[in-house]
C-alpha cells in the first residue's frame, strides 16, 4: 500500500517543526492516493516515480544530507533562469524550492503582504515555518530578479537562510546578453567560493551534457505523450517534470528514459491511457510546484486529457539544450548564456517568442485547446495572456484564460468553466 514515509529523527536533526510537519506525510498520502493511484492502466514505469513521491521527506533527504556530510553543498534554486550546471560542476548539489502547496501559505502571510503570487508565499512559509525538509537542508539559496515578488521577498528570504541573488535582465538585446554573461560568471564564482572547487572545461562539459541527457529524456517523454491514444496522463507526466527539479539527475534519466521505453512499446500496440476521442488539452502559464496538481485534476477528472505544458515545470525547462562543442571555459559560458536567453518568461519584453513557441507547441501536441493558467497576482502572465488570447483566436484555437490560487475553494467554479470549454470543443 502507498504511503509517504516520515522520519521524525531526521527532520528533527534538520531543526524542523516536527510536531506540526508530522500531520504533511498522512496528508500527502491520501491526496496522491486520491489523485493518482486510482487511474486506469498508468505505466509500470510510474511505480519508479511513486516511489519518489513516498521518500520524498525521507529517501531523498537522507541523500541530501549524506552529500553535505561529503562536502558537497546543497544549494536550492526557485526559477529556471539559475544554470545548475553550474552547480553540478563545481560539486554541488542542486534542487528546486518553489512552493506549491497551501499548507505554507498561512505562515507567510504573517510576514508577506497577502496580495502576493502563492508561489511565492508557499515557498517563503516553507521556511520560515520550518515546514519544508528540502529548505532545511540547503546550505544557501539562489534567488533572481525576475518578478517584484520574488526579487523584494529574497531580501526577507536572506534573514532565514543565505540568499544570493542573480540579476535577470528584462529585454534579450546585445547590453542584456553581455550583463547576463557577467552574471553567469558572478554566479560561477560564487558557487565555486561556497563549494571550496574550482570548475574547469572538463567539469563543466560533464554537468553541460548530464543537465542536457536530462533534457533530452524530458523531451523523448514529451514527443511520445503526444500520440493519439496518449500513452500516459497529463497528471503523471506533470509529476515527473516536479521530480525533475529534485531527483538525483543519473537516476532521473534512466528511469525517464526506461519508462520512454515501456511508452514506445504501448504505441506499437495502440495502448493508451484514454480512448483516441479523449479531448485533448494543452496547459500553458505559469509553473505548478509540487503538490500542485490542481489544474491537471481537474481538466481529467472532466474527462480530458492534458497533452503539453508550456511551463517553467513544462517545456520551457527542457525545450533548449546547450551545445556542447566547446573547447574553452570562456566559450562554454557564452554556450550557456545563450540557452538560458532562450527560455521566454513573461518577465521579459518584448516576448513574442513565448506566443509563437505555444502555437508551435499546441500544434505538434495535436491539443484541441488551450488553458491558460495563471497564478493569482502574477502579473506578467497574466497580462501576456492577453496576447495569447489574440494570437489563438487569429489560428482559430479554442482558448480559456484562468486564474487561481492553491487553495481547494474556487474548485467548483473551475470545473465548471472546464467543462463548458470542453464542451464547446
Ligand atoms: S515563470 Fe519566469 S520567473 Fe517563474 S520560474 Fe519560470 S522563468 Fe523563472
Ligand atoms: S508565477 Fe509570476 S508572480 Fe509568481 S513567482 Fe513566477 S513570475 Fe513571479
Amino acid at each position: 500500500m502507498f504511503e509517504v514515509k516520515s522520519d521524525p529523527a531526521l527532520w528533527e536533526k534538520l531543526g524542523m517543526d516536527v510536531e506540526r510537519f508530522k500531520n504533511m506525510p498522512p496528508m500527502l498520502t491520501q491526496a496522491y492516493t486520491n489523485i493518482f493511484l486510482g487511474q486506469k492502466n498508468r505505466p509500470q514505469g510510474m511505480a519508479y516515480f511513486d516511489d519518489c513521491v513516498a521518500n520524498i521527506h525521507t529517501g531523498r533527504i537522507h541523500e541530501l544530507v549524506a552529500a553535505k556530510e561529503a562536502g558537497k553543498p546543497v544549494i536550492g534554486t526557485f526559477c529556471v533562469y539559475v544554470p545548475e550546471e553550474l552547480v553540478l560542476a563545481a560539486g554541488g548539489v542542486c534542487v528546486g524550492l518553489c512552493g506549491g502547496a497551501q499548507g505554507s501559505i498561512a505562515d507567510a502571510e504573517k510576514i508577506l503582504p497577502r496580495n502576493i503570487c502563492p508561489m511565492v508565499k508557499s515557498a517563503f512559509g516553507f521556511k520560515v515555518g520550518r515546514i519544508c525538509p528540502y529548505f532545511q537542508a540547503v546550505d544557501f539559496v539562489y534567488g533572481e530578479t525576475t518578478c517584484d515578488a520574488k526579487k523584494k521577498t529574497w531580501e526577507l528570504l536572506d534573514q532565514y537562510v543565505p540568499t544570493h541573488v542573480m540579476e535577470i535582465p528584462q529585454k534579450k538585446g546585445p547590453r542584456d546578453k553581455a550583463l547576463w554573461l557577467e552574471e553567469v560568471k558572478g554566479f560561477k564564482s560564487a558557487v565555486e567560493k561556497i563549494t571550496g572547487n574550482a570548475t574547469g572545461t572538463q567539469e563543466i562539459a560533464e554537468a553541460i551534457t548530464l543537465i542536457n541527457g536530462k533534457r533530452r529524456a524530458l523531451q523523448r517523454l514529451n514527443s511520445l505523450r503526444h500520440h493519439n491514444p496518449s500513452p500516459i496522463s497529463g497528471k503523471d507526466m506533470l509529476l515527473i517534470q516536479q521530480i525533475a527539479f529534485y531527483d538525483e539527475p543519473n537516476r532521473f534519466i534512466a528511469r525517464v528514459n526506461d519508462l520512454c521505453d515501456e511508452l514506445e512499446g504501448r504505441l506499437r500496440e495502440d495502448i493508451g491511457v484514454a480512448p483516441v476521442s479523449t479531448k485533448r488539452i494543452m496547459v500553458s502559464g505559469t509553473p505548478m510546484a509540487l503538490p500542485n496538481w490542481k489544474l491537471h485534476h481537474i481538466i481529467e477528472s472532466s474527462g480530458a486529457i492534458v497533452v503539453n505544458e508550456e511551463s517553467c515545470i513544462g517545456t520551457r525547462y527542457y525545450k533548449d539544450l546547450i551545445d556542447e562543442s566547446s573547447q574553452t571555459v570562456d566559450e562554454q559560458l557564452e554556450r550557456l548564456t545563450e540557452r538560458y536567453m532562450k527560455i521566454d518568461c513573461s518577465c521579459f519584453t518584448p516576448n513574442d517568442e513565448r506566443i509563437d513557441q505555444v502555437i508551435k507547441e499546441y500544434r505538434e501536441s495535436g491539443a484541441q485547446g488551450i488553458i491558460d493558467y495563471c497564478l493569482q497576482f502574477c502579473h506578467t502572465y497574466n497580462i501576456e495572456a492577453v496576447k495569447l488570447r489574440q494570437a489563438c483566436e487569429k489560428e482559430g484555437i479554442p482558448f480559456l484564460a484562468i486564474e487561481t490560487d492553491y487553495s481547494p475553494e474556487d474548485v467548483g467554479q473551475l470545473q465548471t468553466r472546464v467543462e463548458a470549454f470542453l464542451e464547446m470543443l
